[in-house]
């Protein structure tokens, strides 16, 4: 984190999709690490309302591995949901489960994000970034680089051109309650290897020199793996 993250602070008329009555609650996505593309900060902020999405939806699941829930809101105020279980798998389907059973009546609409597409994506800026340079943002003992909830929702996002700015939360879902760094129903901030990808996703810029010498570079910066 490398500027101050506003918390508690009135969403924006405009940032805020018409949602009215929504906060800031002090996290944010994808400002980790200084973008390597541009060397700007490319924040996504957590709201209230978004949370509570996030949270309802973890409320809501049955059976199932423990997973990582995100929701992200366009800024034409509509909801977009992903978890990190791959599509079809019985993850994910506890996570459809708990967005289209009995207790739907208490999510707001929601499109469902899902994979990664094998052959990558797009940052915002419309650079690709491959499956190769993807994988090259794994940082040791922490996810595969895209499987996450946030990466799936932000290649959602960009690839259908959502109207910005977007909102984001993840929350943990952890039947077992194992997971000490990512308790149920807390925020969750971006794993170590979402830190390093979320700021190429979500750079503007159209150009750049050299991918790979990106992927050298936030190696560097991360020490090796
Ligand atoms: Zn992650
Ligand atoms: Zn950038």
């Amino acid at each position: 984190m490398f500027h101050e993250r506003k918390s508690g602070v009135a969403v924006h008329r405009s940032l805020a999709g018409g949602n009215a009555g929504d906060t800031y609650t002090g996290q944010a996505y994808g400002d980790d690490t200084i973008c390597p593309v541009c060397n700007g900060l490319h924040p996504i902020f957590e709201t209230q309302q978004v949370y509570e999405v996030a949270r309802t939806i973890v409320d809501c699941i049955i059976g199932g591995p423990t997973m990582m829930v995100g929701v992200l809101r366009s800024n034409d105020g509509r909801y977009f949901a992903a978890c990190s279980p791959a599509n079809a798998s019985d993850g994910y389907n506890a996570f459809i489960g708990a967005v289209t059973g009995t207790h739907k009546r208490f999510l707001p609409s929601l499109t469902i994000a899902g994979n990664i597409p094998d052959d990558g994506t797009r940052s915002r800026g419309g650079l690709p970034l491959n499956a190769t340079f993807i994988r090259s943002c794994k940082v040791n003992g922490s996810p595969m680089a895209g499987r996450c909830a946030a990466p799936k929702l932000l290649h959602f996002a960009i690839k259908n051109l959502l109207p910005r700015p977007w909102v984001m939360s993840e929350v943990m879902y952890d039947p077992a309650g194992t997971s000490l760094a990512y308790r149920d129903y807390i925020t969750a901030p971006s794993c170590s290897t979402c830190a390093v990808l979320l700021p190429y996703m979500v750079c503007p810029r159209k150009q750049h020199a050299n991918l790979q010498e990106f992927t050298g570079l936030i190696r560097n910066q991360w020490g090796g793996w």
